[in-house]
């Protein structure tokens, strides 16, 4: 298993710091530091063990829940913070299965992001997180690509674009940069509505939050909310779950957000979609479902459409894909396995795997498979034609 190097000679401002605290500087550090009522929530019954798919994937007693809480308790108890905690606290997905099935009603995901902002403090990341933090705070999306991030739209119709508009297609990155075959089939349906996109959109911020950069994300985050501002739009409508949960319960505002299922599902008359002669499976991104619970939007489109086969795990019993929490890019082995063993939920004699977020079609498609893994909005397209 190949686990990541860290990275301690990085630009960030916690690896300054710890650049400061090793040449002797005297700066007062304030020691690590969590909400402890979160921490001490969970009594250690293992409910979680038998649920966290990176435990299922890698065996390891500290990356399962239950052992990641424990290290966050020794870290409020006096332990020395150091890269010793990363394989453990940089391997959740933050898929959030451990929090629905904790009895004590823990959430062990949030006290994780909240380690990891604790250690990005104290200077300790791993090379992965680094990336990630000087490609979006250099280019503006998570990939560090330099070109426009609208170069999937014609000159002619960004020209056209509306300034105002009440309605806003927050496009993310994944679907600017990866799939921006997904970002212009969703625009030509969100157009007939009057839908705009933001001038000048950048990265959403998930992967600064979910890693624990939360001052660089805080700069991401205003970046847009200045952008939504000048649209004047009341809503945003994406088709990432990543982007989803991050607009909805991250922002600094509080913003009406809603998922390209859902904005589908609500139109559903007006779409005049086609019946097609297809059976389908549908995975539930974590953020969008068990995070959001978003779960009849996109089964309502899918029925619409073709027949629906559900998987083995479904709504807020789904298994992650492996592709969030930074876990993808830091831990690229770990993450394919979750995404293997989600592909072996799926039932048998489906034609197409159909998911709502670009990052679990990203992640599901590079563990193999036989079955083909589309966005929603490639299914939706293939009824309107
Ligand atoms: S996080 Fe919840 S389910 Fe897991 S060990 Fe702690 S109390 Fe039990
Ligand atoms: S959020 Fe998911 S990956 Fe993280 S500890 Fe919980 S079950 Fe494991």
């Amino acid at each position: 298993m190949k686990n990541e190097k860290t990275k301690t000679e990085n630009k960030s401002a916690g690896a300054k710091k710890q650049a400061e605290m090793k040449a002797g500087a005297k700066t007062e550090t304030k020691p690590f530091e969590v909400d402890r009522r979160s921490v001490y929530k969970c009594v250690q019954c293992g409910t979680c063990r038998s649920v966290c798919p990176v435990f299922e994937a890698v065996g390891w007693e500290s990356a399962n829940t239950r052992g990641r809480m424990l290290i966050i308790k020794s870290l409020l108890e006096g332990r020395e913070p150091s890269e010793d905690v990363l394989p453990s606290l940089a391997t959740c997905t933050t898929c959030g299965i451990c929090a629905a099935k904790c009895p004590a009603g823990a959430n062990p995901p949030e006290v994780v992001e909240e380690a990891r902002s604790e250690l990005v403090r104290l200077g300790i990341t791993t090379e992965g997180q680094e990336k990630l933090l000087s490609a979006v705070t250099t280019t503006g999306n998570s990939f560090g690509e330099s070109r426009d991030r609208l170069h999937w739209l014609p000159d002619a119709e960004r020209s056209k674009l509306p300034e105002k508009s009440d309605y806003i297609y927050f496009v993310g990155c994944f679907d600017s940069y990866r799939y921006p075959e997904f970002a212009k089939k969703t625009f030509e349906v969100l157009q007939r509505f009057g839908v705009t996109l933001l001038p000048d959109e950048n990265c959403c911020a998930s992967p600064l939050l979910r890693t624990g950069f939360r001052p660089d994300a805080e700069k991401v985050m205003e970046h847009n909310l200045e952008q939504i501002q000048k649209v004047g739009a009341h809503t945003i409508i994406t088709g990432c779950a990543g982007c989803y949960t991050t607009l909805k319960n991250n922002y600094p505002e509080k913003l009406r957000v809603i998922s390209v299922p859902e904005f589908l599902g609500e139109h559903l008359g007006e779409l005049k979609l086609k019946r097609l002669d297809l059976t389908v499976s549908y995975h539930d991104p974590c953020h969008l479902g068990r995070h959001n619970e978003v779960y009849d939007a996109p089964r309502e489109v899918i029925k619409a459409i073709c027949e629906l086969k559900e998987m083995k795990n479904i709504r807020e019993n789904s298994r992650c894909c492996g592709g969030g929490g930074g876990v993808r890019i830091g831990y690229p082995d770990i993450s394919l396995e979750l995404a293997g063993k989600r592909l072996e939920d799926v039932p048998e004699e489906v034609d197409y795997i159909v998911t709502s977020c670009p990052l679990c079609v990203r992640n599901l498609r590079d563990a193999g498979g036989d079955i083909e893994i589309i966005d929603i909005i490639e299914l939706v397209a293939m009824a309107l034609e």
